[in-house]
């Protein structure tokens, strides 16, 4: 496809805000696939934004727009170094990952918004996995007027500080606890709010296809991930794609794989 046949988007990124103090941010543009969910959290001392997407189009100014205090000091949390998870990350002053995930959010390989760039095994656990089939471009529209696909630039950065598991986020008013979850990832990291019952699960578990065949997936880790979080007793869980769910749908997704894993010998 030529670039110039797409539209342009009249917006890149689109905000919900879903409670005070908390507003989704996502890329309708991007395919399903990579069209990762991003989280702005609003503290009292500092502001959080789990996620930065594809990097395709500037998310720091967009985020500030979001802010009541764009002033307030900005923390970019990177729940794992996956494509569509850190593009925009070195646009933010303050970055945390976890300390396995760090090496590979400083020096990320060259990625490409031309999807047969993408290698055939990966291609082949997407579809698999249940998912639409790629575009020729992992985006069915530009940023702005004259974008060139081709230029598309994964930085990466490096990170300010790292974390790991039973760390603290403390915003002022707003804590949260990480969690160490591998399996999709080595160095995964979700949030836990015990107070809230709210679980920030990052790719652990979202209410869309599971990703679990191919290199950097590990299905035994991803099975342990999985039983920690069937008896974590969240009442919301905002994953990193797809819409917000309940505890009930969480135990039911962690049983559908489980049993999976199971049924087919790998756990
Ligand atoms: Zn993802």
């Amino acid at each position: 496809m030529n670039a110039s046949d797409l539209p342009v988007a009249a917006e890149w990124y689109v905000a919900t805000p879903l409670s005070p103090g908390l507003t989704l941010v996502t890329e309708p543009h991007v395919h399903p696939i990579f069209s990762a969910n991003m989280y702005l959290i609003e503290g009292e001392r500092r502001d959080l934004i789990i996620d930065s997407g594809m990097g395709v189009a500037p998310l720091r100014p967009f985020v500030d727009g979001l802010r009541e205090d764009p002033t307030k000091p900005l923390t970019c949390l990177t729940t794992h170094t996956h494509v569509d998870h850190f593009g925009a990350v070195q646009e933010f002053d303050s970055r945390l990952v976890h300390e396995i995930e760090a090496e590979g959010m400083a020096n990320p390989p060259a990625y490409s918004l031309d999807a047969g760039a993408l290698p055939a095994d990966l291609v082949a656990a997407f579809e698999t996995a249940g998912y639409p089939p790629l575009w020729p471009l992992l985006i069915d529209a530009l940023p702005h007027a004259g974008y060139d696909p081709e230029s598309y630039d994964f930085k990466g950065a490096t990170a300010t500080g790292t974390l790991i598991e039973g760390d603290v986020i403390d915003l002022g008013g707003w804590q949260a606890e990480v969690l160490h979850l591998p399996g999709h990832c080595p160095g995964q990291i979700g949030l836990w709010q015990a107070e809230t019952g709210l679980l920030f699960s990052a790719d652990a578990i979202y209410d869309g296809p599971l990703l679990w065949q191919g290199a950097g997936y590990d299905v035994p880790a991803y099975a342990a991930t999985l039983r920690r979080l069937r008896d974590l007793p969240a009442s919301l869980v905002h994953g990193g794609h797809d819409p917000a769910f309940g505890r009930a749908r969480m135990i039911g997704i962690c049983d559908e794989y489980l049993d999976l894993w199971q049924a087919q010998g790998l756990i």
